[in-house]
């Protein structure tokens, strides 16, 4: 048996499982194959004993019943800190389901246990629970393959399976289906079968699809209403889980619509929120903070608010001085100089006027947060409906919105308290803020290490793409579809000089890509989708962009570490 994972998108993975010489994509279904229950033509198959047939796995059908033991075992594993003794089994199991399907706590933390150490790169199986509505959070979850005990057992009992749910089979007076089975105009166990059979994998192919997009939690997010487990694993995996997922989450990932309460918690949208209040230093010379709203175009700078805004400002004759943070759901806050920056510039929320209590107790701590950690000469509150959460926990601080940010009336009040409270910008102050915003997005993506690709450096070019030069060197370059620093070798120096951001290897210079196999050891605040140096001791190698976790990194034989931009 062979594994190799091929797209990401959180813990969830595709990937081809090669049994005996059959390739299978994954996720996938593994079907019992008896005479009774004839598994689909092609199919992933279990079978209670290895018989050694070509292309079947020999997995237990079900956790009651004794699983056989395949001896041809390629995890695809190597020494490392990881991985002291490369484990035994060759898939990582959840135990106990039937259990755990009774206790989302303990199903979280088994997943927990599955994915925290060398079994992450192993196919990992679970057995029984894999109904085609729940495919979607046990995918999302990091399983890779199910089998199909469920689908007979429902269609034993008359249930009816759907991608949102269970239905009674006796009662559906016409099918809201039209696969063969369903369309032959016979009702009986067989057809019931073939159409969950049908269902489970259309599913799948669904999923595997919303893993290529990265789109995989807002599938996962509709899907778990239709069953109390799976809302209660997928709140419990946010709140206990949160680092697994992070560590696993891209930092460049594809926008989404945050519709539900649980979007609140996805990695990616609290992973914002935790690296303001970790790595976040506002520009040196904005010393008048200024809330604003957000806007329903991406990113803010190009609707016509904030084009109003911006000319507020600048008639101020104060723009300089200003710190513009965005107030939003489901973000919190939202930096002027980090719009560009993934999620800020990703997401889409159902605007309703209204502020449910999640969302302005999340703005209430960030602003109290900002205002408290960042020091700032004046306070302007200038918002909408996001008004009276945040003026709530502000002391010393001017309205200018009156709750109507976008009137005429609103927009002169900010440019005449502006011009009142803060003194004329000097040389220095319209000279320095470029490299001042510059340097806080550094911060944000590479940690304080970042702000040495700013030292003694400036900033050229049109926004949103902006270049970081020092003498005649260039070292990094904002880019607005990325959204993010894209390094070049003489910034991976810089950053190597730092000790941050490095991927370790031996001593040779990475020709194309960069493999696992290569890597000694990866800097652990590396996420997918991060740039990257590749280094040999103190010598910057290469640049290029993260393909999989340190984890992975340290632990793989196979796949794609990093992508090389610019090697030496
Ligand atoms: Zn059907």
């Amino acid at each position: 048996m062979h594994f190799e994972i091929i797209d990401r998108d959180g813990l969830a993975r595709t990937g081809i499982l090669e049994v005996r010489g059959a390739k299978h994509r994954t996720p996938a279904i593994a079907f019992v194959d008896s005479p009774k229950f004839p598994a689909p033509e092609g199919a992933l198959k279990v079978e209670p004993a290895a018989d050694g047939t070509q292309g079947h796995l020999s997995l237990a059908p079900s956790e009651f019943t004794s699983s056989s033991v395949e001896a041809d075992l390629k995890p695809g594993l190597r020494g490392s800190k990881y991985a002291p003794d490369a484990p035994a089994g060759k898939l990582a199991v959840i135990e106990g389901i039937a259990s755990l399907m009774l206790d989302s706590n303990g199903f979280v933390a088994a997943i927990g246990r599955l994915k925290a150490g060398p079994d992450i790169l192993k196919p990992s199986y679970c057995s029984v629970a894999g109904l085609p509505h729940r495919l979607a959070l046990l995918t999302y979850c990091g399983i890779d393959l199910f089998d199909s005990v469920p689908l007979i057992m429902a269609a034993e009992t008359g249930t009816y399976l759907t991608n949102t749910g269970r239905l009674d089979y006796g009662r559906l007076k016409e099918l809201p289906c039209s696969c063969p089975a369903c369309h032959s105009g016979r009702r009986g166990k067989e057809e019931l079968l073939r159409h969950n059979y049908i269902v489970a994998e259309n599913e799948i192919r669904m999923i595997r699809h919303a893993i290529e997009l990265g789109t995989l939690r807002e599938l996962v997010e509709a899907r778990v209403r239709s069953d109390p487990w799976l809302v209660q694993n997928l709140r419990i995996m946010d709140l206990e889980q949160y680092d697994l997922q992070e560590l696993h989450a891209p930092v460049r990932g594809t926008p989404f619509h945050a519709g539900s309460k649980e979007s609140l918690s996805r990695p990616d949208v609290v992973r914002w929120r935790k690296r303001l209040a970790e790595r976040y230093e506002r520009p040196l010379r904005a010393r008048a903070l200024l809330l604003i709203p957000c806007s329903a175009k991406k990113p803010y700078s190009l609707s016509k608010s904030h084009a109003r805004f911006r000319e507020a400002l600048i008639s101020s004759g104060r723009y300089e001085l200003v710190h513009e943070v965005i107030v939003t759901s489901p973000l919190g806050l939202v930096p002027r100089e980090l719009e560009l920056f993934y999620p800020a510039k990703d997401y889409d929320i159902p605007v309703t006027g209204h502020w449910d209590r999640d969302e302005k107790r999340m703005a209430e701590d960030m602003v109290s947060w900002l205002v408290g950690s960042q020091k700032y000469d004046l306070v302007i509150s200038h918002l909408g409906d996001e008004r009276e959460p945040v003026n709530s926990v502000l002391s010393d601080f001017v309205d200018t919105s009156m709750g109507n940010p976008g009137s005429r009336e609103s927009l002169n009040r900010l440019t005449e308290t502006l011009r009142e409270r803060l003194p004329a910008p000097s040389e220095e102050d319209r000279r320095a803020r470029d490299i001042d915003d510059m340097r806080s997005l550094c911060r944000f993506q590479f940690g304080p290490a970042g702000e040495a690709l700013c030292e003694g450096a400036s900033v050229y070019g049109r926004w949103p793409n902006l270049k970081i030069s020092r003498g005649n060197s260039q070292l990094a370059m904002l880019t607005g579809d990325r959204g993010m620093l894209s390094l070049t070798l003489d910034g991976g120096k810089v950053l190597s000089e730092q000790g941050a951001y490095c991927v370790e290897i031996g001593d040779f210079i990475p020709k194309g890509n960069l493999f696992a196999i290569g890597v000694e050891k990866a800097d652990e605040s590396i996420r997918i989708g991060d740039d990257v140096v590749v280094v040999h001791g103190k010598d910057a190698r290469a640049v290029g962009v993260a393909r999989m976790t340190p984890q992975e990194m340290g632990l793989a034989e196979r796949g794609e570490a990093v992508h090389i931009r610019h090697a030496l």
